[in-house]
């Protein structure tokens, strides 16, 4: 089929997932989901033209583009002299760096023999699950494959299918192929310390992430904000692979999935998060099952640290902003450990009218961690930015090494300049 009329066609019925294509020698791709084509590009000169699932698009917007060899304008000309249409152009969203499409990582993977998988310190659900979800599919296809995360397994993950593969970070990363990172916004945040240094020729190949924030480490970096969790962006790799989706990967990507939208709540969840899914559930992720063992899983520790921290709950500007600190003696005298703090600066968003809500841990060593969660009205990823932290807008963080209890002071200051 001609490209032009592949294009129409795609276009009048809408369409939703890869067209592939040659354009005067030029090779190309558009990513269109959910009314929206995400993502055009021109490059090289080979290629081909596929055409994924069809679904309705009402209006084409380019969201964002990177482009290697082409300029942007000569993208958006291309993109409507096929389509036929207007483009909306969008600025990209700052420190976004998406490679052409998912073929270059299914290959880079596809030829290694051994991966090493990393994801952020602190790990969390979509940490976990999309190391491992992609780990059990690599060793599937007879790979060699190590996870590691700086902090190993915490213990409320421990039910994932085959945790062990989880080991904590060596202080010296064994030689492999292919060195990725998952879920990390910043290459520190990997908590590598030295191991990265160019002397010892370590350096991360691909940076896999959904942090609009990320600010594109590592010599490759395939970066989708429209995606709720990594572990969908491993889903739709998997699923455009074909590599094996067994009920064990789909467990660990199904709880990524769901601990990083909050169980389908947040911003991003969108129509394809219930495809993937709907996909991980039908390939033997069991729902009720995972939300168990996330929800309704916690040690007696955790749950008295949550207590303490509800007890602290401070309340400003009518209950628009709310937080709560938790200091050295709250955990000792729960019992708690740090990761025993997921989850809680979002019970502070749960009253009627709070907008910004955010969780202050003053450390041992005088520095602090700081969550901030937001229903909308407020971008806490630009807040924490300010701060040299980072996240998404709904959900972000920030770390202080000293000072933490003027450092507190500060960030509340900023907080509240929201209100006034
Ligand atoms: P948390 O409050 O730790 O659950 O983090 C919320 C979000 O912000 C996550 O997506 C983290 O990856 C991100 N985040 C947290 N702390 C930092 C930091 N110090 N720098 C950059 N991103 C962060
Ligand atoms: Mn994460
Ligand atoms: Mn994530």
């Amino acid at each position: 089929m001609k490209l032009k009329k592949l294009l129409k066609q795609c276009l009048s019925s809408g369409c939703s997932g890869t067209i592939r294509f040659v354009h005067e020698g030029r090779r190309g791709s558009m990513h269109l989901r959910d009314g929206q084509l995400l993502h055009a590009e021109l490059g090289g000169a080979e290629g081909e033209v596929a055409l994924f699932q069809m679904l309705e698009v009402p209006e084409a917007t380019v969201v964002y583009d990177t482009v290697s060899e082409v300029a942007p304008a000569t993208v958006y000309r291309t993109v409507e002299e096929l389509l036929g249409v207007t483009v909306k152009k969008a600025s990209p969203p700052r420190g976004l760096f998406v490679p052409p499409h998912y073929g270059e990582l299914v290959t880079a993977l596809a030829q290694a023999e051994s991966v090493i998988l990393l994801s952020h310190i602190r790990p969390d659900g979509d940490a976990y699950g999309s190391t491992l979800g992609l780990g059990l599919s690599l060793l599937a296809l007879g790979k060699r494959v190590r996870i590691f995360n700086r902090d190993g397994l915490n213990s409320l993950y421990r039910f994932l299918p085959r945790a062990e593969l989880i080991e904590r970070t060596p202080a010296r990363l064994p030689e492999a192929d292919l060195l990725v990172a998952l879920d990390t916004s910043t290459e520190e945040r990997l908590g590598l310390g030295d191991s990265l240094r160019p002397a010892v020729s370590v350096s991360v190949d691909w940076n896999i992430d959904h942090h609009a924030s990320n600010t594109g480490y590592g010599r490759r970096q395939f970066v989708d904000p429209s995606q709720p969790a990594v572990a969908g962006v491993v889903t739709d790799l998997i699923a455009e692979a074909r590599w094996p989706l067994t009920a064990e990967v789909a467990t660990a990507l199904y709880v990524g999935l769901l601990t990083d939208t909050g169980s389908f709540r947040y911003r991003g969840t969108s129509p394809h998060t219930f495809d993937q899914a709907a996909l991980l559930v039908a390939k033997g992720a069991d729902p009720a099952e995972l939300a168990k063992q996330c929800y309704q899983n916690i040690s007696v520790a955790r749950f008295k640290l949550q207590q303490r921290a509800l007890a602290n709950l401070q309340f400003e500007f009518g209950g628009a902003l709310t937080h709560t600190t938790l200091t050295p003696a709250d955990f000792t005298e729960s019992g708690a450990l740090v990761e025993d703090t997921e989850g809680i600066v979002e019970t502070g968003l749960a009253i009627s009218g709070t907008e910004l809500a955010a969780l202050f841990e003053l450390k041992d060593d005088g520095g602090l961690k700081v969550s901030l969660r937001s229903k909308g009205r407020v971008n806490v990823s630009e807040l924490a930015l300010e701060f040299d932290g980072g996240g998404h807008p709904g959900a972000a963080g920030i770390g202080f090494k000293t000072d933490g209890a003027a450092a507190r002071e500060r960030v509340l200051a900023r907080l509240r300049k929201e209100f006034v």
